[in-house]
């Protein structure tokens, strides 16, 4: 992900001889494509990052990069499915010396989209575990089949290692039935499982996390609102490092607008497209999913095109652009109201952490909320977690780097990590 910053590379001088199992292998499956990283939790440095695209194509292309010496390494041709990709990943694992059937690997951690409301942690994976994943398919059509995927072949081929599933939406569980609850009739809404699940949650705790270490405070004592800003992108408000309401709802398509997803719309919008537009269902949901949002209204999702056009004049885009502000300032302002107290707005994801116009429009004319921000410090490029507040300001914004990938190595090991990576004795899973 674009979004993250550069990977730490390990020391020099190859892989180091571990005393215990310490390495954590994330697996990030999609319909399509697998990202991988293999880190060390020593150090929680990285060893090996990668990506395969286009599975089940002919022109699947699998890109390596050791970062124990090496050089990135590229192959483009026919990959059929996620076995043969997973096959695929172990080799060039191997070819560094970092190969999958190593003794120093813990735990394969899994990133999970959809985990309801029974998987509140990461949790390790057995039959009873996969079942709960697969009844969840129909609120996860897109992704949790192809997380399901991932797991079963990652669990064919190291069966003796512990596979842990970090759920996307685990952080959300927190949320008070007050936030987490739509307004419609509850017998309908409790049969079909319908209710404010939230999304990106790894990114959401890690950067809450981090933000109140960069306030230097305990996550206990702080009120985070984090803006998680990328393609897709959700808002969340964080009391005392626990999760109390949040933009995406039954799927990751409410809330702010994003890339090519619209948010918040009237949902009788719905209704009029089908009954006055004769629109389908699919063909509505591909609307307000793919062809909505920056790019339903401007043509591009990319904030990088659309501030090249603004700043040339381009009408369409600052509207587009116009839009985006003002949900977000919605957001800020209800989340604000719903923690009573905020100390902290952390800016964080591909647009949160490299478009400085976007925080300067997002916080103007909130100074009575006692949000500000500084020109030279929100003009600043890094990829460090930095204020971008005066000093003396009443409220902290931050720009706070995302890091799935480790929290959710972090998750995993944290889990499997006391017992050495045998996975014994961890079979229940704590869902
Ligand atoms: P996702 O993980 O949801 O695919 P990312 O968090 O990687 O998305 O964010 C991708 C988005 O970040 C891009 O679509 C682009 O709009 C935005 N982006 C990346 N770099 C910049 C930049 N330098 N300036 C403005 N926006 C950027």
């Amino acid at each position: 992900m674009s979004s993250h910053p550069s990977p730490t590379t390990a020391a020099s001088g190859g892989p180091r001889p571990a005393t215990r199992a310490s390495r954590v292998l994330v697996l990030n499956s999609g319909s399509s494509s697998v990202k991988y990283q293999l880190l060390d939790m020593r150090d929680s440095s990285r060893l090996a990052v990668g990506l395969v695209e286009r599975i089940g194509e002919e022109t699947s292309r699998l890109k390596h990069t050791p970062l124990t010496g090496g050089r990135t390494r590229e192959q483009v041709g026919p990959i059929a499915d996620h076995d043969a990709a997973l096959k695929a990943v172990a080799t060039e694992l191997a070819a560094d010396g970092l190969g999958l059937d190593s003794a120093e690997l813990a735990a394969i951690g899994h990133r999970v989209v959809h985990g309801g409301q029974r998987f509140t942690e990461p949790t390790v994976v057995d039959d009873a575990v996969l079942a709960e994943i697969e009844r969840l398919i129909p609120v996860a059509p897109l992704h949790n089949p192809a997380n399901l995927t991932g797991i079963r072949t990652a669990m064919a081929l190291r069966p003796d290692l512990p596979q842990v599933a970090v759920f996307d939406t685990a952080f959300h569980t927190t949320m008070p039935e007050s936030a987490a609850r739509y307004a419609i009739d509850v017998r309908t809404a409790d049969e079909h499982r319908i209710r404010r699940y939230g999304f990106h949650g790894t990114s959401h705790a890690y950067v809450s996390r981090e933000t109140a270490r960069l306030l230097g405070k305990a996550p206990e004592d702080v009120n985070v609102i984090v803006l998680h800003l990328g393609n897709g992108a959700s808002a969340s408000a964080v009391r005392g490092g626990r999760c109390v309401d949040t933009s995406m709802g039954l799927t990751p398509l409410e809330g702010l607008v994003m890339g090519t997803r619209s948010g918040d719309v009237d949902p009788a919008v719905i209704f009029h497209l089908q009954r006055v537009g004769g629109m389908s269902t699919d063909e509505i949901d591909t609307l307000l999913n793919k062809r909505s949002g920056l790019i339903g209204l401007c043509g591009d999702n990319d904030m990088r095109e659309i501030r090249r056009r603004v700043d040339e004049g381009d009408e369409q885009a600052r509207l587009a652009f116009d839009i985006y502000i003002h949900r977000l300032k919605k957001y800020i302002g209800a989340y604000y109201a719903v923690l009573g107290r905020v100390d902290a707005v952390a800016f964080t994801a591909g647009v949160g952490e490299n478009a400085a116009p976007v925080r300067e429009a997002a916080v103007a004319g909130l100074e009575q909320l006692g949000l500000v921000v500084d020109g030279d410090l929100n003009a600043v490029r890094s990829g460090e977690p930095r204020l971008i507040s005066p000093r003396d300001a009443r409220v902290a914004v931050a720009v706070v780097p995302t890091d799935e990938e480790l929290e959710i190595a972090t998750q995993t090991y944290a889990l499997v990590g006391e017992s050495g990576g045998s996975g014994a004795g961890l079979g229940e899973g704590n869902a």
